[in-house]
């Protein structure tokens, strides 16, 4: 049946007015799911019991399973859920200065190739429902409110390529940061992306003030094509054209992840091409200490040291982004990956 979490408020509104009913109705619907947290639609009172009986023929309250659950000491937690056709996908909740964020997952699977990235081992199955992004929000929600706590921040950088599952994200970022419902500021909210450009140029249009990542990780397109598949489709210099009509066009500032890699993509000369690429840009560099696979090393501290300082020096914002979970597994796809090789 279909989930209501796939709603957003104007698709909420569409389905009352066609009932002729007013849009108010939507108001409660949303107040009743996301703040109240309702399991079940006769939970909600205020409508009258014929139109929850009409919504619960209509829509299901989906959930979703916790297959494992991972708990770091420095507070971060890892959930692997089971979807109902017991697709298996990993969501993050990660503790900061500032409040609770919460990493999601956007598809099953993810067919980008990142040479690097853990969750690109298994190849996409399917693209997830914006219920099933909603959900991940929401499950987490749940548990901290039983401890006063919420949901501050969202990044959309698990695994999968969120503008190749475009439609579902967008509606899903409507539905987060509707004031009546999870009510996440939008400039709590942080979509990355590969870079596919086409979907860069749309997503300037968004009228929602959310911001851009682009996973970057190396700027020079020798590099970025060998690690990258994405790159042999859209150029660094095609990336860049985007993303000055994105900064043009919304007036955002985008950050550039950089993963470090050990002998890779980590000397001084790499630092270089990098400032050259994005130096007179409104932007900032997160730089991010990786986790070690059988391929790839982390860059030693002092090269990561010297990397940061010469984006510094040479006026570029940067900042080295603290490592969280890292006793448990960290790197997106990790623990996904274990669940799925130890059942294979
Ligand atoms: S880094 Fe992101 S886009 Fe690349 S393979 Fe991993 S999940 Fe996909």
């Amino acid at each position: 049946m279909n989930s209501i979490y796939n709603y957003s408020r104007e698709k909420l509104d569409t389905y009352f007015l066609n009932k002729g009913l007013t849009k108010y109705r939507s108001t409660q619907v949303f107040e009743a799911l996301y703040k109240q947290q309702v399991k079940d639609f006769f939970e909600i009172t205020n409508l009258k019991i014929e139109l929850r009986e009409e919504l619960s023929k209509d829509f299901s309250i989906s959930s979703l399973d916790v297959v494992r659950e991972q708990r770091s000491i420095d507070g971060t937690i890892k959930y692997l859920f089971g979807l109902e056709d017991k697709v298996l996908i990993e969501t993050v909740l990660m503790k900061h200065n500032y409040g609770y964020s919460v990493c999601i997952t956007t598809q099953a699977g993810c067919n980008m190739g990142c040479s690097f990235c853990a969750s690109g081992l298994i190849k996409k199955q399917r693209n997830l429902t914006t219920a099933e992004m909603v959900l991940q929000v929401l499950e987490v929600d749940r548990r901290l409110k039983e401890e006063g706590k919420r949901v501050s921040h969202i990044v959309l950088m698990g695994i999968g390529e969120p503008f190749d599952n475009y439609e579902n994200v967008i509606e899903f970022l409507k539905i987060v940061n509707y004031p009546k419902g999870l009510q996440i500021g939008s400039r709590h909210i942080t979509v990355s992306t590969c870079g596919i450009v086409p979907k860069i140029y749309e997503f300037a249009e968004f009228p929602l003030q959310v911001n851009l990542a682009i996973s970057l990780h190396f700027a020079d397109d020798v590099k970025r094509s060998k690690y990258m598949k994405i790159n042999k489709a859209y150029n660094i210099k095609d990336l860049m054209d985007a993303l000055d009509y994105y900064i043009e066009k919304t007036n955002r500032r985008i950050t550039f992840e950089y993963i470090l890699l050990k002998d890779i993509n980590d000397t001084l000369e790499d630092a270089n091409n990098l400032v050259e690429l994005i130096k007179n840009k409104n932007a900032y560099v997160n730089l991010i200490p990786y986790n070690d696979t059988n391929f790839f090393m982390r860059s030693t501290k002092e090269q990561t040291l010297k990397f940061y300082d010469y984006l510094k020096k040479n006026g570029i914002n940067v900042t080295l982004r603290k490592e969280q979970g890292h006793d448990i597994d960290a790197a997106c796809g990790q623990l996904r990956l274990k669940e799925v090789r130890c059942k294979a």
